[in-house]
């Protein structure tokens, strides 16, 4: 309340410790104007993505995904499912309940990938994962029914059919080798058939994002974009078969995945990025790779922050220039300090005055407020692209499904006025969504066989 002098106090400092590093931080807090710009790159990268002659040089591949219908309601059975890609990897088992019910059940178990196998050939990979599949199936007395089985593999991948997906690069922090340029369908397979004590029927493979649109696309018809911000971040959306130049055919639609992690890859980002994510891409897994990614998703922000923290340290402007050997190692700021400053400072050993607190919040904040915006940003060119593909026939409500924020929201609503967009978030998304695409395609097999 005003009458209190510590509280007008408090609001002071506050104030001064945010403009302290507002002035630091000045490019990395975008305007409505460059927001605009960088959505009107984006939608050129889309463009080159999906015509045949460009593709070859784009960064943002718009990768057909073969899903070319979202659910209608009416699927039903009993799929595996995995889901592989992001902080963890977990074996599922989906009831689809379609007609009438409308109801999902799900049961599922999250399995280890230990640091070695993450780091080691692409055979022990796989191996892990059918032991996985088969002490899942154990536990729940199934090896000797043969299931249809769907595969969120969350990396980009191109793909012929539903059922083959040749890996284009590993991202995030995943190495396992000979990997890349290979089918990850057959090499699970593979992997299955050597162990020999249980078979499954793979039918599908899907991109997260194609997984979540799925999902959210049983309950909600309208659900045409599919949207992960997580450790890494992509989207994905119905498109018109004839905007899709990298496929022969005119008719109908298909999901294409974006893969928009990579925008920039090419230097179309130069302009924005700043030295502190230059920095942070020289340190990384793979420089020069998925630099929209590295200024968006939840494997990096930590990074960045810490980044901001040593340089303003040594430019004496936090923790009296202090710096510990903890918080000069890289991922020793993770994803969770971004909501507990002080009790992380400490973790790393220092000593932060209440000063040093009200700045790192404000940090965290700018950084995660340029992530949801730069985001917005894409989103809104998917949410244009859509919406002028539909212009003929004057339909533009979609339906968005995300696991978002607010600031996200609202930049998008800014950008793209004209476009009526909701948002939806995803329960289990992305590996409830592998079993989706496969009861889509059981349905579609059946109806193309009456
Ligand atoms: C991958 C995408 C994925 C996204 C979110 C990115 O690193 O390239 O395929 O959809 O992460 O998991
Ligand atoms: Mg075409």
């Amino acid at each position: 309340s005003t009458s209190n002098p510590l509280a007008n106090y408090s609001t002071e400092l506050h104030d001064d410790q945010a403009d302290k590093v507002d002035k630091y931080l000045h490019n990395l807090q975008l305007s409505d104007k460059t927001l605009m710009d960088v959505s009107l790159r984006f939608r050129r990268e889309m463009d080159k993505g999906l015509c045949r002659d460009t593709n070859p040089t784009a960064a943002v591949k718009m990768l057909p995904t073969f899903v070319r219908s979202t659910p209608d309601g009416t699927e039903q059975g009993q799929f595996l499912a995995l889901d592989l890609g992001g902080s963890n990897f977990r074996v599922l088992l989906v009831k689809v309940m379609g007609n009438g019910e409308q109801k999902v059940e799900m049961e599922s178990q999250i399995y280890d990938i230990p640091e070695h196998i993450m780091r080691g050939s692409g055979s022990e990979f796989f191996d892990h994962i059918a032991a996985c599949l088969a002490n899942y199936l154990d536990k729940m007395g199934m090896k000797d029914k043969k299931l249809p089985l769907g595969f969120t593999f969350s990396f980009p991948c191109q793909q012929t059919k539903l059922d083959e997906a040749v890996l284009m690069s590993w991202t995030k922090g995943f190495r396992s080798s000979g990997v890349e340029g290979q089918d990850v369908v057959s090499l699970l397979r593979k992997s299955i058939k050597k162990r020999g004590d249980f078979d499954i029927d793979i039918v599908s493979v899907v991109n997260d994002t194609v997984g979540t649109m799925m999902t959210c696309g049983f309950d909600d018809r309208h659900c045409e974009v599919g949207l992960i911000v997580g450790t890494g971040t992509n989207a994905c959306y119905m498109e018109q078969m004839r905007n899709i130049g990298v496929l022969d055919g005119d008719e109908g639609r298909m999901c294409v995945n974006t893969e928009w992690g990579a925008f920039g890859d090419d230097g179309a980002l130069e302009d924005l990025r700043t030295d502190i994510d230059r920095e942070l891409d020289a340190g990384s897994f793979n420089p020069g790779k998925q630099l929209f990614e590295k200024m968006i998703s939840g494997m990096y922000m930590g990074e960045l922050v810490r980044l901001i923290l040593v340089k303003m340290a040594r430019s004496q402007l936090l923790f009296q220039g202090k710096t510990t050997s903890e918080l000069l190692t890289t991922g020793h700021f993770n994803e969770e300090g971004i909501a507990s400053a002080e009790k992380i400072l400490r973790g790393l050993g220092l000593d932060p005055s209440v000063e040093d607190c009200i700045a790192t919040r404000r940090v965290c904040q700018i950084v995660s407020t340029r992530a949801a915006h730069l985001c917005a940003s894409s989103l809104a060119s998917v949410l244009r692209q859509i919406r002028d593909n539909k212009k003929p026939w004057g339909l533009n409500q979609m339906c968005v499904f995300s696991r978002f924020s607010r600031r996200l929201n609202k930049m998008v609503r800014r950008l793209v006025p004209d476009c009526d967009v909701r948002f939806l978030q995803s329960q289990d998304g992305s590996g409830k969504g592998a079993a989706m695409v496969t009861a889509v395609a059981f349905r579609l097999a059946n109806q193309n066989a009456d």
